[in-house]
């Protein structure tokens, strides 16, 4: 099928309307779709919005950086702005500054944060408030859909596909309007806002199976009744795990405060950081079928990722394999 066909502009604005029906996205954002994953995005962010910093000698802009995947974000938005920490904390990454002390520049080209830190579980549960001209850019790969989201607070936001809207290839972008058309004159085409609104996100062959798998996940969505549902549920899996974790008498341990605390990635440490019986824990629960719960390489133990495909009754097994293993081992 070509993606020029008329068959594919269907399905890619079918697609389009779904998400812009699930997360209410006001008329005057458009939501494109792009190659290059999160990290792309990483890059395409200052290339295509370095123009707006009200520092014209050096131009900059704010960065949250609230986990390893916002660290990311600046190291590589660094390469072609002047970035700013709005505040400095050290690893481990496990709270966030009440917004209200951050250090903002009025001159910033945009306020970025991560919505979700999907390595070290920490989610914002609202979006903090940028200075007024300065738009508020949310990296919302790994909670997409799984909350509400207030897209009327952002200038920008992104999420790669592969965790909660479908498969790796896809990048969803949404930008409002007016943002659109700033972009540096060598920003590579296939990261610019301009060129892939100006062809309806068909500069080049778009990921085309990974758009409709997306499809068929918002249709998903919509047919369960929509964010709304997905949140309840998604806080009752959480709960299910966090209680868990809380009443275990320090057996397992959450480090992150109680307020930034994600529905979507739970880093659960076992005795403080008891690697053999981690391990243990690890290569019994793939035994029982549940695969992927160890932690990041980069911070170790095990992490429960909570994504909106996995069902209640699924969180419900591993809590209790959580209960049984605790009672043999304490
Ligand atoms: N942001 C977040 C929050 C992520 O979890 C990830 C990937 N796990 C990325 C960005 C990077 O995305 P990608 O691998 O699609 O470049």
């Amino acid at each position: 099928m070509s993606h020029r066909s008329a068959d594919f502009t269907n399905l890619l604005n079918t697609t389009k309307k779904l998400l812009s029906d699930l997360m209410s996205i006001p008329q005057n954002y458009d939501v494109m779709f792009f190659h290059g994953g999160g990290t792309g995005q990483f890059a395409a962010i200052p290339l295509n919005l370095r123009a707006l910093s009200k520092n014209v000698e050096n131009p900059t802009a704010d960065y949250a950086v609230t986990g390893s995947w916002s660290h990311k974000a600046m190291d590589e938005g660094a390469k072609y702005i002047h970035t700013h920490k709005v505040f400095d904390i050290k690893k481990p990454f496990v709270t966030v500054p009440d917004p209200s002390t951050w250090n903002t520049n009025p001159e910033a080209a945009y306020l970025y944060y991560c919505a979700n830190e999907t390595i070290h579980g920490v989610e914002f549960q609202e979006p903090p408030t940028s200075l007024p001209g300065v738009p508020l850019i949310a990296d919302i790969s790994s909670n997409i859909l799984s909350r509400y989201f207030d897209v009327s607070k952002h200038g920008m936001f992104f999420a790669g596909a592969q965790k909660n809207v479908g498969i790796s290839g896809v990048t969803i972008v949404g930008v409002q309007k007016d943002l659109i058309g700033h972009q540096q004159p060598h920003t590579p085409a296939v990261l610019s806002f301009k060129e892939i609104h100006k062809d309806n996100s068909l500069y080049n062959t778009p990921c085309s199976y990974g758009i409709y798998i997306t499809k068929l996940v918002l249709e998903w969505i919509r047919d369960l009744g929509g964010v709304d549902e997905l949140e309840k549920r998604n806080k009752t899996k959480a709960s299910l795990i966090y209680d868990l974790i809380d009443s275990s008498e320090g057996f397992y341990r959450n480090p992150v405060d109680k307020k930034y605390r994600s529905r979507m990635n739970i880093p659960i440490r076992i005795k403080e950081g008891d690697e053999a019986l981690e391990a243990k824990f690890i290569k019994e629960s793939i035994s029982r079928g549940m695969i992927s719960l160890k932690g990041h390489r980069s911070v170790g133990g095990i992490r429960a990722s909570l994504y909106n495909a996995i069902t209640i009754d699924e969180t419900q097994t591993l809590a209790d394999f959580m209960k049984e293993f605790m009672e043999e081992h304490k």
